[in-house]
């Protein structure tokens, strides 16, 4: 889709702004819009201060619907491109500003929690509101949202949704698209859509898939309700075992799920993975991660049919107090996004990530298969200090695969995205595609996986384009994201 091309100047959208949302509303000092045109596909280049794409004409926060609106409209009526965000953690460039004087739309003021209902089981939020404001808020009530993404600490509600995030309880809770219950959403030209809360229904297509998961490209989402589910912690059990091979892993997580247990916790790390999170036990070798949760009964049955699982497969078991201790130190706060930039700063070094997902027969397969190529073929394979993966999110039909990679920059901070990011997680895309699998299992595709969208959908593509000609005519939603910019 070709981009919007406003015929205002910068100045007076900033002007229009101001006019609708009032000045505490609008924010245009430079390192803020500078550090506002990316998100953390450019992690290294903005650790250095470069930022060379178009820096947006201003970020404003709404501060209700109506202001969501209002925006919208004066968007769709003067071409000027949007960019919703919300927590900024964003990895895929969703947060990009591709098009010249863009507007940031942040919804992070509008946080509140509207209700929490222990009876129909479900909360309503603003579209800011933080996860971990609202889970710490629902467990003083004996109550949890049973999302637990890495990034609960800083993630929120809006960009959960429309990134269709996906949390570490989640083979027992499902992802976000199991968890929300109905939400209200803004679409171009002001258009209000609030999607009623119900059990279920077969009232025509499930028209909550139009706002979840499209990335800010067809929708700004306002508020949201989600499930909620009894806290119970009391009853965890946690496992861990070592394993020689990657595929007696996956086998074993298939084994369980596809005889109908649900381990809130599910995972299988290669060895190079492993030594990052467990150097203390894996000794060169794979490790299992299960946790059992839910009512005593429930997670007592599953504890069960784990330990019988095992028994009948070589292994060695890791103490219990051990994954439970890893665990709590899992998710990234702001403190450990800092350190990791210093980091960068001070060794010229980082780490990404890209998540598929492809069939049980396929995944170990498919997690060969990539190995194979990155160090057969990678140009610059010597610089990988460390190359590795898991699955961490399984399903009656298959799991994901959470490829990691960790290198040494040698090169400008410039080059570092064509150099190695790109082609690395080009070679993962491809493979998954080649496997029959998806190339994006929950990081959205923001900017830098849409060359692979069509070949993602293959004849349903058309079904996407559709949705986006229908929603977003003008071409105004976060360009470039979900669907390929043209020139
Ligand atoms: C350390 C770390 C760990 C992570 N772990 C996980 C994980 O375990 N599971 C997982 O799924 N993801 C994970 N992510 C990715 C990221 O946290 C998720 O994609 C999250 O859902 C983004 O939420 P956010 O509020 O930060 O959204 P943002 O970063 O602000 O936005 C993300 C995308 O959503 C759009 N968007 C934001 N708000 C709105 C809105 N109100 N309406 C419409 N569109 C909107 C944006 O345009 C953008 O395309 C991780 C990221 C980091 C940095």
């Amino acid at each position: 889709m070709a981009p919007s091309r406003s015929p205002l100047s910068r100045q007076s959208i900033v002007d229009a702004m101001t006019g609708l949302l009032g000045p505490a509303a609008v924010e245009t000092r430079d390192e803020q819009l500078r550090q506002a045109s990316v998100d953390r596909f450019r992690k290294y280049t903005a650790a250095h201060g470069i930022y060379d794409g178009p820096i947006p004409a201003a970020i404003v926060y709404p501060g209700t619907t109506a202001d969501v609106a209002a925006v919208l409209r004066f968007a769709q009526d003067n071409l000027v491109n949007v960019v919703p965000r919300t927590g900024r953690t964003a990895t895929e460039g969703g947060l990009e500003t591709v098009v010249e004087d863009s507007l940031v739309v942040d919804g992070s003021r509008m946080n509140a929690i509207i209700s929490i209902d222990p009876v129909d089981m479900m909360a309503t939020v603003q579209c800011g509101a933080g996860l971990q404001q609202l889970e710490d808020t629902v467990r003083a009530q004996g109550l949890t949202t049973g999302h637990s993404p890495q990034s609960k600490p800083l993630a929120q509600l809006g960009g959960l949704v429309a990134t269709r995030s996906i949390g570490q309880f989640s083979t027992l809770y499902g992802g976000i698209e199991d968890l929300v219950v109905g939400l209200e959403a803004v679409f171009p030209g002001g258009q209000v859509a609030r999607i009623k809360n119900v059990p279920r229904r077969a009232a025509g297509p499930d028209i909550r898939h139009i706002a979840i998961g499209s990335e800010g490209a067809l929708c700004f989402v306002t508020e949201v309700t989600v499930k909620l589910f009894r806290y119970q912690p009391e009853n965890n059990r946690y496992f861990g075992f070592v394993v020689e091979e990657f595929a007696a892993g996956i086998d074993a997580l298939r084994e369980l799920i596809t005889a109908g247990y649900r381990p809130s916790v599910c995972r299988v790390y290669s060895p190079e993975d492993a030594r990052q999170h467990f150097a203390d036990f894996y000794q060169g070798q794979n490790v299992v991660v299960l946790v059992a949760e839910g009512p005593k009964g429930i997670a007592d049955a599953t504890a069960e049919a784990i330990e019988e699982l095992f028994a009948a497969r070589p292994h060695r078991r890791v103490g219990e107090e051990r994954i439970r201790a890893w665990f709590e130190n899992l998710n990234w706060g702001q403190d450990k996004i800092d350190a990791e930039q210093a980091d960068m700063l001070a060794h010229a070094r980082l780490g990404y990530t890209t998540e598929i997902s492809v069939d049980w027969s396929r995944a170990a397969g498919l997690f060969a298969a990539v190995m194979g190529r990155i160090r057969g073929e990678f140009p610059r394979a010597g610089d990988l200090t460390m190359l590795g993966a898991h699955s961490s999110h399984s399903y009656q039909t298959g799991t994901n695969l959470y490829f990691v990679y960790d290198y040494e920059i040698r090169c400008s901070p410039r080059e570092e995205i064509e150099l190695y990011h790109k082609p690395l997680n080009a070679i993962i895309v491809e493979e998954a595609l080649r496997a029959g699998g998806s190339m994006v299992h929950h990081h959205g595709i923001g900017k830098y996986r849409t060359p692979w969208v069509a070949d993602e959908h293959g004849s349903a593509y058309w079904l996407l384009t559709t949705l986006k000609q229908a929603f977003d005519p003008h071409g105004v939603m976060n360009a470039g994201t979900i669907f390929p910019l043209k020139p």
